[in-house]
């Protein structure tokens, strides 16, 4: 399978807005996912076959990474380090600023000037932050709004939103959407991102939530958001573009009801019939219905669904085939069908309207 497949199931969000770099239509993408072992390798690999520039920020210091086959359009400084003859082999390469040069970096970045980086070997380096652009005059360009933002975030009196308001023009977002969310971040507690949620549960769409929402990197600022409806659907649009069997791939994966616990527990289930998952199944409907009861957990929807894809490794044991009931708003109660192994999740004083629930999206 090709590699650009792969991800689409796992990644499909992410999968679009790549696309929509690559078209030049969107400046830069935001890796929100954790990567490790193997998935790293692949995603550089990804990367690279695709020509696409990144910096990498983790947490310092900063590294601008290119694929080998473009090095000769990149101005870059290389100092003739002993294991340079051996980076000729690597498929990308890392350039970056010296350590004692980091603060510098940012400050002469903001500028729009790019200090001189030296050459460090391709070797593969998990990070925190990565950020992805189709060339090399993007990258700088996208470096250069963050590093306005950052020295913004320096000054008291400019706080938060600046910044917020800076990286959202940067990364192409809707300005009602920075707007708002810059606004909910001063007033929450780090729980600005339900104001998308929220406003499907007050508008009545958790069963039809439009699909292109699901594609934008920003926190819509409604449901309803047209520019937001119109940006998702510009990168579906892209992906298409690019390849409309990968474009099948993600929507078929979009389409999937989300298992929405709360923000931090957030997942895509395979709906599935008992009859095709036959001696899989340990625990009967029945055996879960009985659950319920005995927990009272009144559901309103019950489902028999596997998790298969996590973004973060602390939620790596919900990977598995679950009896799935929920109480929209109350609790949602899991049984894995294979172990009989039950989890409960309830409302408590700190929950969200939204929280407990499964969101449909359509695609028209
Ligand atoms: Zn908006």
């Amino acid at each position: 399978m090709k590699l650009i497949e792969e991800f689409a199931r796992k990644q499909p969000a992410f999968v679009t807005q790549l696309a929509a770099v690559m078209l030049g239509r969107k400046p830069a993408v935001k890796v929100e996912f954790e990567l490790n072992g193997r998935d790293y390798e692949d995603f550089i690999e990804l990367l690279t076959g695709l020509n696409l520039v990144w910096f990498e920020h983790s947490p310092n210091p900063v590294r601008i990474c290119y694929p080998t086959s473009i090095q000769k359009s990149v101005d870059a400084e290389v100092k003739a380090l002993p294991w340079y003859v051996e980076t000729k082999n690597y498929s990308f390469q890392r350039l970056f600023a010296d350590v004692g040069e980091y603060e510098k970096f940012w400050e002469i970045m903001s500028e729009g000037e790019m200090i001189p980086l030296k050459l460090e070997g391709g070797t593969l380096n998990p990070s925190s932050e990565i950020v992805i652009s189709k060339d090399y005059e993007r990258l700088t360009n996208f470096l250069t709004q963050y590093a306005v933002a950052k020295t913004h975030r320096r000054q008291p009196q400019r706080s938060m939103e600046t910044f917020d308001r800076i990286l959202g023009t940067a990364y192409g977002y809707p300005e009602c959407c920075t707007t708002k969310f810059a606004e909910e971040r001063k007033r929450r507690k780090s729980q600005e991102d339900y104001l998308f949620y929220e406003s499907i549960v007050e508008k009545g769409l958790v069963k039809t939530v439009p699909l292109e929402l699901r594609v934008v990197a920003h926190v819509a600022c409604s449901v309803q958001c047209q520019t937001s409806i119109s940006l998702g659907r510009q990168y579906l649009d892209s992906l298409k573009e690019y390849d409309p069997k990968i474009h099948k791939i993600v929507v078929k994966e979009l389409e999937k009801p989300t298992l929405f616990i709360d923000l931090w527990h957030q997942f895509t289930v395979d709906e599935l019939m008992p009859e095709i998952c036959g001696d899989l199944i340990k625990i009967e409907k029945d055996d879960f219905l009985r659950m319920t009861k005995r927990e009272s957990v009144k559901p309103d929807e019950i489902m028999l669904g596997r998790i298969n894809h996590i973004a973060f490794q602390y939620l790596a044991d919900f990977v598995g085939l679950w009896w799935i009931g929920v109480d929209s708003r109350n609790a949602v109660l899991l049984c894995n069908a294979e172990t009989g192994e039950m989890r409960l999740y309830k409302r408590h004083g700190d929950s969200n309207i939204a929280d407990y629930r499964i969101f449909r999206y359509n695609y028209p």
